[in-house]
């Protein structure tokens, strides 16, 4: 008997919708055909243990020359579905994923963040489907609905992590913890300058170049501006409520949404959601206010560069007025003060962030 070398394909009748991410797909596909994510998967890369890695970030030409053989799907199809073809569309490099592109915490498929969704779209999908830009760091809000996205269920308040779905669940909007509908939940409005940070930062993609202060920049400068701003909010949020830095805040009249959230302290792709929206609102009301208000409010309050950003943080040429204008007051500093506040003792505050932060690692 002479035994076959044929390849089987299979039909998947589930459709990759327009922004859905790989692994959605994936789940789909699964809970499409009657089995588990893992069985699919199993059978398609035997050898290839897909859910210890983050499977949206794209897959090798290997493995994916696996899946388009055996699904016989045409291989462009999945191009929008991956960061890889995100990057290249938008000319970034890959360490732009690495801030801003939401971890789920992959290692052993137990997730440490999770999955945001907007219950609202989840409602009004024909099937349910979770999009790729809803792992952007970036994007706390739906545009669309003017809701916050959601990053847990609001049942159970475990981290959304579809891919431990099951073949009995049969749907997406099914929470894989308590088995709830994650689809009939109202959620709260979206914060305003968090959404319009969110709008730019898309804009600014798409178009390849960004705007601050009336100015045309490149994007790697205003990504850099944005980054220190957020460092520069972080470092007031730690500090004690009747230090300059939130003199500094109120000065100016940025308001801070969510200011009883305790901050983690993890890099901005892990935290959750509401303490993103909370630095992206602050952030956006700092990038729009006239440079010589900010500027004047620090030496008002004889702030100096050290008051908002480490030592070693380079600032870009956008930011270099600011630089300037603050080593003056820097100079007339006194060392031995920055000695002392050097040694203070911590804050209770500082100290639950700190455990925070432990409990989030382990
Ligand atoms: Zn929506
Ligand atoms: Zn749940």
């Amino acid at each position: 008997m002479i035994g076959t070398t044929e390849v089987h394909s299979w039909f998947i009748p589930t459709t990759l919708q327009k922004d859905e991410a790989l692994s959605s797909w994936l789940i789909r596909a699964a809970l499409d055909s009657g089995c588990d994510p893992l069985s699919l998967t199993g059978a398609l890369w035997p050898k290839w243990r897909i859910w210890s890695v983050d499977v949206d970030r794209g897959l090798s030409s290997e493995h994916l020359r696996a899946l388009v053989n055996t699904t016989k799907i045409d291989e462009s199809q999945f191009d929008s579905a991956t960061l890889q073809n995100f990057l290249i569309k938008n000319e970034l490099d890959s360490g732009f994923l690495d801030s801003w592109f939401l971890g789920l915490g992959t290692r052993n498929r137990k997730h440490r963040g999770g999955w945001q969704y907007c219950s609202q779209c989840l409602s009004k999908d024909v099937v349910a489907y979770f999009r790729l830009h809803w792992r952007f760091a970036w994007h706390t809000g739906c545009i669309k609905h003017g809701q916050r996205l959601h990053d847990q269920c609001p049942y159970c308040l475990s981290a959304i992590q579809p891919r431990r779905l099951q073949a009995p669940d049969r749907v997406m909007d099914c929470c894989s913890i308590c088995k709830r509908s994650l689809s009939k939940i109202v959620g709260s409005s979206n914060d305003p300058h968090a959404s319009a940070f969110q709008e730019s930062f898309d804009h600014f993609l798409q178009q390849g170049y960004a705007n601050y202060q009336g100015n045309l920049i490149s994007l790697e400068d205003w990504l850099n501006i944005t980054k220190l701003f957020i460092q520069l909010i972080r470092k007031i949020l730690v500090g004690p409520l009747t230090g300059k830095g939130w003199m500094f805040l109120e000065r100016l009249k940025i308001y801070m949404p969510h200011m009883e959230f305790i901050s983690n302290g993890l890099a901005v792709d892990l935290l959750p959601v509401i303490e993103r929206e909370r630095l992206f609102s602050c952030v956006h009301q700092l990038l729009i206010i006239p440079q010589n208000q900010f500027i004047e409010t620090a030496l008002s309050l004889k702030m100096t560069r050290s008051s908002f950003w480490d030592k070693r943080s380079q600032l870009p040429a956008a930011l270099k007025p600011i630089e300037d204008q603050l080593e003056i007051v820097s100079r007339h500093y006194p060392k031995n003060r920055a000695l002392v506040e050097a040694f203070k003792p911590r804050s209770k505050q500082a100290v639950t962030r700190k455990f925070l932060r432990l409990k989030r690692k382990l």
